[in-house]
């Protein structure tokens, strides 16, 4: 028996980058696991087949983390086709870097709409189907807690309402053993942010073991608050970041 045996787990974003490697280590841990993804259904249908090929339980569904009837109608569809729900990890997210000035008010409710009012809305919604005893993750981010950067602003402004948004729902579903936790990267290698080029280089250098992290290191940590051994975590932080905020 592993961890998760016969749970089931939703990973949104789960295509790409760090939400690829928490849907191989939440399925490695027993559970079954669907994944959202926005645009690239091939990578989506890669990250199925390896779950499978180790033996695992999988599905794709297609939902823009913006288009509330989507995540709605994925979040149907993972319990009717995988019989229920456990663990949900919000990971789908995005940024727009540059100078705050020069963003635009569409680029601005992009980021809202999939960052924050994306998350509560997946969060709602499975929620009305969540077993109690569940588990909601959030993948905030270090920049919720300390601006590191400059070109972040409303990114970091969207991670800092997730830690908040984290916080107050764990006193509500606690009563029915729910815990709500969020994992805060610092910078890890994926399409969003590479770990090669010139917007890494102060990056690395700010943290403490000086170099980027891997997705599969965010995994691990989301792993272990979805788990048994963490049920008394609720309401907390637990920043992944190589030492950046330390
Ligand atoms: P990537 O851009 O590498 O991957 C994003 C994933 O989310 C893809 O699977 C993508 O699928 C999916 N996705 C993107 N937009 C949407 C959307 N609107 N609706 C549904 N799915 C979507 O990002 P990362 O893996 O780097 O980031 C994952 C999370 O981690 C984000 O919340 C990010 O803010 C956070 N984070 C990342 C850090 C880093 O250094 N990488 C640091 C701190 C936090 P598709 O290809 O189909 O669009």
């Amino acid at each position: 028996m592993n961890k998760l045996t016969n749970k089931v787990a939703l990973v949104t974003g789960g295509s790409r980058g760090i939400g690829a490697a928490i849907a191989r280590r939440l399925a490695e841990d027993g559970a079954s696991v669907a994944i959202t993804y926005a645009r690239d259904g091939a990578a989506a249908a890669a990250v199925v087949e390896a779950i499978e090929l180790a033996g695992g339980k999988a599905l794709a569904v297609q939902a823009d983390a913006a288009d509330v009837a989507a995540v709605n109608r994925a979040i149907e569809k993972v319990v009717s086709t995988l019989g229920r729900l456990d663990v949900l990890v919000n990971n789908a997210g995005t940024a727009i870097p540059k100078p705050f000035e020069e963003t635009t008010l569409e680029e601005m409710d992009r980021v809202i709409d999939i960052n924050v009012r994306g998350v509560f809305a997946t969060t709602h919604a499975a929620l009305k189907h969540m077993n109690d005893g569940g588990r909601i993750v959030m993948i905030g981010s270090v920049v919720g807690e300390r601006a590191v950067t400059p070109g972040l602003v409303p990114y970091a402004a969207t991670k800092a309402a997730v830690k908040m948004f984290t916080q107050a729902l764990s006193r509500e579903v606690g009563s029915r053993g729910i815990t709500v936790n969020n994992v805060q990267p610092g910078p890890i290698d994926t399409d969003l942010n590479p770990a090669s080029g010139d917007w890494a280089v102060p990056q690395k250098a700010a943290t403490a073991l000086n170099r980027y992290g891997r997705a599969q290191e965010i995994a691990a940590a989301v792993s272990f608050v979805a788990s048994p051994d963490a049920s008394y975590i609720t309401g907390s932080n637990l920043t992944v970041d190589g030492g950046m905020n330390a």
